[in-house]
Formats: C-alpha cells, sequence, structure tokens
C-alpha cells in the first residue's frame, strides 16, 4: 500500500482521499484553509473558503457524477441527500407536451441539487471516517522534497512536500490538488521541473447571490429554461439544498457598466427580475437573499501536459487532479464532475501500476487526455462561438452551444441548407434555429442533448449522430415557417435603462 500526500482539500483533493483511502492506501490531505468540520450544511455553508472562492458561486452537480457516486460510493450519494441535497430529473423537467414516460437509460439523468459547501461538507465528513485518510487543515504547502530519479533519465522525483511551519511530510506519491488558483508551475520550477500549459480566457466575471425560500412558499413552477444567453449577459437559476437557491449572471469582461450594476445587490435582484426565467424566483414573497453579491474573474480555461513529446513525464512520482490539472469555464458546470473522475483516473492508475512511477504517470496522462481534454476543448470552442454572439437561446445555459462546434464539421456532410454552419455565425443559426427548437420538440434530440450535456457522452456525441442531425435539419429548414421564438430578456440598453 502506497502513502499519499495530497496538498489541498477540495472536490479533487477529496475525491482522490475516498478512491485511493477505500482502496487501503495511507492518505494525508493538506488544506490551507483554516476549515474545521462543520456540524450542518447551513454552517459549512460560513466556510472561510478563500483557497476556493468559487465555493461561493452556484454549483450543478451533472449526472456523470451523480452516477459515479451511485455507482461507487453510493454511501456519499446516500449521505448527500440525507443532508438536504435533492435528485434533479432532467425527464420529468422535459419540455410541456412532450411525453414523460421512462425509456432505457433515462435512469441515469439525474443530477444532484446541492450548494457546493454542502457536497464539500459530506465528502468532508466522508473521509474523515476512512480509518487510513487524515486531514491537516489550516496548514499551507509550500514547496515539495525531491530526489533526482535513480534511473538514468535524471528526472526528478518527488517524495513529499514541505509545510509552511517546516514540516516534512515524506511520501510514495504526492497529489497536487490545489484548484485553479495555487501556482503549481511555481512550485514546479523550484525543483527544475517545467510544465507545458495552455490558457484562454473565458471572457467572462461571475455575479452570484444565493437565497431561501420564505416559510411556506416554494420554488415557481418550471415553464421554461432556468438558464440562458441573452448575448451580453448569461443568466442561471441553481436550485440547491434545504430550500436555498442562487442566481449567478455573467457579464463579458469588458462590459464595466454593466460589471458595475452586478455587484450592487439591490440592482442584482432588479436585473433578475428583468429576466423571465428568474424573475419568479426574485419575488419578495417567495425568497430572502442569504448572501450579498459574489464576484469572481480571471476565470481561465487551462490544461498542464505533464509528459514530455515523446510522451515520457517530466516529474516522477507527483500527479495533478482537478482544476490544477485541467480546469475549464465554470458556466458549463463540468469542473468537479471532472474532479471526480479524474481521481477516479489516478485510482485506477495506481491500482494497475503501484508505484512504478513512469508507468502510472503515462497510464494517468493517457486517461486524462481520453476522459477530460476532450472536455477542455469543448469548452474553448464554446467559449469562442459566445464570445460576443448576438442573442441565443439555450437551456441549459450555453451549454448546447457545445454542439454548434460540432456542427462545423458535421454541416460539411450534410445538405447544403447546413453549409451556413461551416461558419461561426452559420453555427450559431444552425444551433439557433435547428438544435434549440428541436430540443423543446423532439425526445430524441431532447434526450442525446441531455446525455451530452450531462457529461454521459462525448462532446461532438450530438453531430456525430445521424438521426440527431437528420432530425435538427428538418427543424432547421423549417426555420422560415415556424413563429419568432420568444425573447429571453430584454436587450442590454433596455436593461440599463430598467435599472437607471
Ligand atoms: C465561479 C465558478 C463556478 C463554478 N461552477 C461549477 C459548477 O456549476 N459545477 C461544477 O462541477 N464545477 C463548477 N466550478 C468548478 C469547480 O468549482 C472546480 O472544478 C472544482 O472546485 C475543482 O476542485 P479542485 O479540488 O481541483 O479545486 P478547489 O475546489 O479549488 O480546491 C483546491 C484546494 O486547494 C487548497 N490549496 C490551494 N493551495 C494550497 C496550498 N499551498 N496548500 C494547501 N492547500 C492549498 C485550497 O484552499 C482549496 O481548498 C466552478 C468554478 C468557478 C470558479
Amino acid at each position: 500500500m502506497a502513502k499519499i500526500a495530497v496538498l489541498g482539500a477540495g472536490v479533487a483533493g477529496l475525491g482522490v482521499a475516498l478512491a485511493a483511502g477505500r482502496a487501503g492506501h495511507e492518505v494525508i490531505l493538506i488544506e490551507r484553509d483554516d476549515t474545521p468540520l462543520a456540524v450542518s450544511p447551513a454552517e459549512a455553508f460560513d466556510w472561510d473558503r478563500q483557497g476556493a472562492p468559487q465555493v461561493r458561486h452556484s454549483h450543478a452537480f451533472l449526472a456523470r457524477l451523480r452516477n459515479l457516486l451511485r455507482d461507487r460510493y453510493p454511501d456519499v450519494l446516500e449521505a448527500l441527500y440525507a443532508a438536504g441535497a435533492t435528485p434533479m430529473d432532467f425527464i420529468s423537467m422535459l419540455p410541456e407536451g412532450m411525453d414523460r414516460t421512462p425509456l432505457p437509460g433515462d435512469e441515469d439523468l439525474v443530477a444532484i441539487a446541492c450548494r457546493r459547501t454542502t457536497f464539500e461538507w459530506v465528502l468532508r465528513k466522508t473521509i474523515l471516517n476512512e480509518p487510513s485518510v487524515k486531514l491537516v487543515h489550516g496548514m499551507g504547502v509550500t514547496g515539495l522534497q525531491t530526489n533526482q530519479a535513480s534511473d538514468r533519465t535524471g528526472v526528478a522525483q518527488v517524495t513529499g512536500l514541505t509545510l509552511e511551519d517546516g514540516t516534512v511530510v515524506q511520501a510514495d506519491i504526492t497529489v497536487i490538488a490545489g484548484g485553479r488558483r495555487h501556482d503549481l508551475p511555481g512550485l514546479l520550477s523550484a525543483s527544475g521541473v517545467a510544465i507545458r500549459e495552455t490558457i484562454e480566457d473565458t471572457g467572462i466575471v461571475y455575479f452570484s447571490r444565493f437565497f431561501q425560500l420564505r416559510k411556506g412558499a416554494e420554488f415557481p413552477a418550471q415553464t421554461g429554461p432556468i438558464g440562458g444567453d441573452l448575448g451580453y449577459l448569461k443568466f442561471g437559476v441553481f436550485p440547491g439544498d434545504n430550500r436555498t437557491f442562487s442566481i449567478t449572471l455573467a457579464a463579458g469582461v469588458t462590459d464595466r457598466e454593466l460589471r458595475r450594476q452586478l455587484t450592487d445587490p439591490d440592482q442584482f435582484i432588479t436585473i433578475a427580475a428583468q429576466i423571465p426565467a428568474t424573475a419568479a424566483h426574485v419575488e419578495v414573497d417567495r425568497s430572502q437573499p442569504i448572501t450579498g453579491v459574489n464576484v469572481m474573474a480571471g476565470l481561465l480555461n487551462r490544461r498542464r501536459g505533464f509528459l514530455d513529446e515523446s510522451g515520457e513525464p517530466v516529474v516522477l512520482g507527483l500527479h495533478a487532479v482537478g482544476d490544477a490539472h485541467t480546469c475549464t469555464n465554470p458556466l458549463y458546470g463540468r469542473g468537479c464532475s471532472l474532479a471526480l473522475v479524474q481521481a477516479e483516473l489516478f485510482a485506477d492508475s495506481l491500482k494497475e501500476h503501484g508505484l512504478n512511477h513512469r508507468d502510472r504517470a503515462v497510464a494517468f496522462e493517457g486517461a486524462t487526455r481520453d476522459e477530460i481534454t476532450p472536455w477542455y476543448r469543448a469548452s474553448v470552442t464554446q467559449d469562442q462561438l459566445n464570445a460576443d454572439s448576438p442573442t441565443v437561446q439555450n437551456s441549459p445555459a450555453d451549454a448546447a452551444t457545445s454542439t454548434a462546434d460540432a456542427a462545423t464539421s458535421t454541416a460539411e456532410a450534410a445538405t447544403s441548407t447546413a453549409e451556413a454552419a461551416t461558419s461561426t455565425s452559420g453555427a450559431r443559426e444552425f444551433m439557433r434555429d435547428g438544435l434549440l427548437p428541436a430540443m423543446r420538440t423532439d425526445p430524441v434530440v431532447v434526450r442525446a442533448f441531455l446525455r451530452m450535456f450531462n457529461l454521459l457522452e462525448d462532446p461532438n456525441s450530438l453531430m456525430t449522430n445521424s438521426d440527431v442531425v437528420a432530425r435538427v435539419l428538418t427543424v432547421f429548414n423549417d426555420r422560415e415557417d415556424r413563429p419568432v421564438e420568444a425573447s429571453m430578456g430584454p436587450d442590454r440598453a433596455l436593461l440599463l435603462e430598467a435599472i437607471s
């Protein structure tokens, strides 16, 4: 059994502790935030999580993650529900008039509605009950312990961590799960190790506010999408646990005026009241805010490479998981799911290769390339399509744009009508006038979309499915004969006028 030191007890670090701890390995997690175990979800919501400020923002926990828990850690799923999380069954939310009789595979289309702090709290409680897992909190990692490898490659081998009080934690394997803001390249460069990094800005800033339903009040009936994109403003409502929910509004980085307005708690509510999907949620009789407006900028897509050009590891005895390895635009709600998937990939590579550091690294990075990297690429492509996009209407927010990417390639093989989709604006048009209306009326298309959105199929799966493509094209070709789609909200000028 290996001794594993983990930097960071966010979702990825906790996932590694769960997977490796249950496999019998000795795991020590080092978390810089001083966060003693809370006694309830409400108390966990007050955790001071400066190391993971996104916990104060809306989080979706997709079906891929829920299914992973269902299949491998049913006790964790049960504990989440006991803590007040609820299942989000997408089939029960199919558009009005569509047959909701479950089909084979529909049992997988269930996500988890929960605050991020509640999710983390349940994971934390679970791993603290694992006899081979230990957590140290309120203590940062400041350095790596390294040796030159004994073989002739001369590649540095990490043998543990140095903590801010000077303590050395020796380990067979070191896992970096420090999240999007931890300076892993800096940590590694102090040991002479350089890694590759690719960064693409998402171009957006997040504004989130949490609410609680008032006594006796209920969530509004869901009659339309709970998220979407007005072009200049993205919006979404996220049900949480214990009668909480959050609203996220995301503005363009360069839109100073809108950003200024969104930071004001009163204006935030006034703006939410202008958008049909969020308006009913912020009615004064229905809910009350339980936080101010939380703002998060610097939202990057970033991936890191730990193999050199010939496919050999640039460092041994160290892996990165979660955002420390690959992070994607939060709008698409994939980070926690991918972090837990990657924690499993780490555990699988450990099971297969044990302490053969070279083979384990090659296997882990290979599995990451197959399972995680396609979502990084999809994220970057979606962002490019969204940049300065005209009014686009989707549900859930923005995820449908990934299909426009696929539409670009599929259209080449499709009819001349779809040739429009080979340009970015054509791809948007194809999505707006083909995919989105088809999702409202065609159960095959909406199921295919939901499976992709929930990471149950690969990002290009919609447009590599000829049946789905044919159905979407039929709807697209009918676009001139349909009434104009209802607006999802005001344009920017109208919104600013309404709040002035
Ligand atoms: C605004 C926003 C909204 C998001 N919404 C969603 C969503 O809807 N759904 C979803 O699935 N994902 C979402 N994500 C992504 C998700 O939050 C991340 O993918 C996920 O937190 C990754 O987990 P992690 O463990 O890699 O990093 P984190 O959860 O950030 O954890 C990193 C941990 O490392 C600790 N740490 C850092 N440096 C040190 C150090 N030197 N020593 C010790 N500890 C250290 C930090 O304190 C922190 O606890 C969102 C992200 C953002 C930014």
